[in-house]
């Protein structure tokens, strides 16, 4: 029993100092800002706490410690309720308001004792304060105005008070329950103590070595600042309190998707995941061509017939076609299926399609070609036999879509990979500076050839050595210059990076087919490109060529 009291003791102090500690490095550590949905919780749990609070307000008796520990009590079973559903991040951001009301309070009658009298103040603070930061705030409030006294007493209250979270966090520790992974306390408090005892220790001591007078002014201004503090701080500290890192791999548009997004909670996490998955499902279902229902699948049966309507999704996937039509000079064109497959049928037969045969193929290929009618959103063919196919765009929008849906969600570190279409999220990962991504060199593909630290980027890259067939000793890639009607021999890879995962994967695809031409064309008008081109001639030199901003300090070591 004494044993755990002490440590409730530690465990308490130490929260308390810690707070303060823990905000200050957060928000020092932390540019972004706070997100909405975490303070709407933080508002739901605020009331929820606080009616309770408002409930036993006369029975919590200041001087009454054992008041305190069934106050823990309370607090703890509330904890678990609200962690069972999925509430607990935004436990401790009301605290800043109770502190403004303690502030307001003191300027006008000179003491904060008030709080406990007032009924209709109680149920305001109480309404709008997570119930630690009753007990907390009064001890810094007791603390920053010299009531050493009336500290020590709050401060046993509050360790009172930490007992039941601390012997459930102990015990969870001991059993991995996982029940409430939020108020594992004992790690928490342990960290912070050493560090915030320091800052303790200093606060006081300089104070006590300038001995400044303990005048009233500045009893009020400290209140002031440690409210400012708390206000300014809590806002941020509860965002990376806790942050976990979550994943989901599953197959989706003929390969595999890694998602990793990082969050407080682990049933928003999953459910998050979970809800990523159906989006990037529910792109696949309308835009495959290989499932004969889609939507995509029927337009490319029947849009030689009549004008065919395009939800949503499939017309977005084509302006951003028309838009790649046209940056890439007609490089990159998702009609080009006809030829795809006849190259594909006479690769596998290991022999070379016939002039006639490319020719026939080259008839049906053509965006331009495409009956567009940007009014009514419909597609219509010129003749049978053309196709659509996203093929070289669609994975890199979905996962552009998936980015744009973990932003709403306010997921801001995360990391989605759809079959090497890459997007990192704008923040880097706890306690890194951004993501590592590797890239293959194109020449050796089982070697990683650098490592590129990306923030709020996205990389693609597009390669000879994963689709290819050997036709009389000559390698023959699956990217097709449309208008020769011939696969390319331009590159042996090109990665792109870029803000927009789309256009990566464009863009590796258009630069394979187009090479250094459009690459010096390219970076004139987007400044934020970055590209990194191979290619080994049949005699001479590997060109190994980086283009973009990102290089200026990335050694690109000469290729073997
Ligand atoms: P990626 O792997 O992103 O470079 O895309 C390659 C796929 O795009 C191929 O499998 C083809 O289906 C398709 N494709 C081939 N050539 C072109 C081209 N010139 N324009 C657009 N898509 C192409
Ligand atoms: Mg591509």
């Amino acid at each position: 029993m004494t044993l755990t009291l002490i440590y409730s003791f530690l465990a308490g102090f130490s929260e308390l100092f810690g707070l303060l500690g823990y905000h200050a490095w957060s928000v020092l550590g932390k540019v972004a800002g706070e997100s909405s949905s975490i303070l709407n919780i933080s508002v739901l749990l605020g009331v929820l706490n606080g009616l309770l609070l408002f409930v036993v307000r006369n029975k919590v008796n200041v001087a009454k410690p054992m008041h305190y520990f069934g106050y823990g009590l309370v607090s703890v079973a509330i904890s678990i309720l609200l962690d069972y559903f999925g509430l607990i991040p935004g436990l401790r951001i009301g605290g800043f308001i109770f502190l403004l009301f303690a502030a307001v309070l003191y300027l006008q009658n000179g003491s904060f004792e008030e709080l406990s009298k007032s009924p209709v103040l109680w149920l305001v603070i109480a309404c709008l304060a997570p119930l630690v930061y009753v007990p907390v705030g009064l001890i810094l409030l007791s603390l920053v105005q010299f009531e050493f006294k009336k500290s020590r007493q709050l401060l046993l209250n509050f360790a009172l008070f930490q007992m039941p979270l601390s012997i459930l966090a102990v015990v969870n520790e001991m059993l991995s329950f996982e029940v409430i992974e939020a108020v594992d306390a004992v790690s928490v408090a342990l960290a912070y103590l050493s560090a915030c005892l320091g800052v303790y220790v200093a606060f006081f001591g300089i104070l006590k070595f300038i001995s400044i007078r303990r005048s009233d002014i500045l009893k009020q201004l400290l209140t002031g600042l440690g409210c400012f503090v708390l206000f300014v701080t809590s806002r941020y500290g509860d965002v990376t309190k806790d942050l976990k890192s979550y994943a989901l791999n599953f197959s989706s548009m003929g390969t595999i998707c890694e998602l990793t997004i990082w969050a407080t909670n682990k049933s928003d996490a999953e459910r998050i995941l979970l809800k990523s998955r159906e989006l990037m499902d529910s792109i696949e279902e309308r835009l495959s061509t290989y499932k004969p229902k889609s939507e995509l699948s029927i337009l490319n049966k029947t849009a030689h017939l009549k004008p065919v309507a395009c939800e949503p999704v499939l017309w977005e996937n084509l302006q951003l076609a028309k838009a790649a039509y046209e940056v890439s000079n007609g490089a990159f064109d998702v009609t080009i299926g006809p030829l795809v497959k006849l190259w594909g049928v006479k690769r596998k037969r290991s022999e070379l399609p016939s002039k006639d045969e490319i020719a026939a193929a080259k008839e049906l290929v053509g965006f331009s070609k495409l009956i567009i009618d940007e009014e009514n959103r419909t597609v219509k063919f010129p003749k049978e036999g053309f196709k659509i196919d996203f093929g070289a765009l669609t994975k890199g929008w979905a996962v552009d879509k998936i980015a744009g849906y973990l932003a709403q969600e306010s997921i801001s570190q995360g990391l989605i990979n759809l079959g090497g279409n890459i997007y990192c999220l704008a923040e880097a990962p706890p306690k890194k500076d951004s993501y590592k991504i590797g890239i293959k060199n194109p020449l050796k593909p089982e070697k990683l050839h650098m490592t590129v630290g990306l923030l709020g980027q996205g990389v693609a890259t597009s390669g000879n050595y994963e689709q290819f067939t050997m036709i009389d000793g000559k390698r023959f890639t699956h990217i097709i210059d449309p208008r020769t009607g011939y696969p390319v021999n331009t590159a042996d890879g090109v990665s792109v990076i870029y803000p927009s995962a789309a256009w990566c994967d464009i863009l590796s695809t258009a630069i394979f087919v187009e090479g250094e031409p459009l690459i010096e064309e390219l970076i004139k008008t987007y400044r934020s490109l970055n590209i990194w081109l191979v290619k080994k001639p049949e005699s001479g030199e590997v060109i190994n060529k980086t283009y973009g901003e990102l290089w200026r300090d990335l050694p690109n070591p000469p290729l073997e």
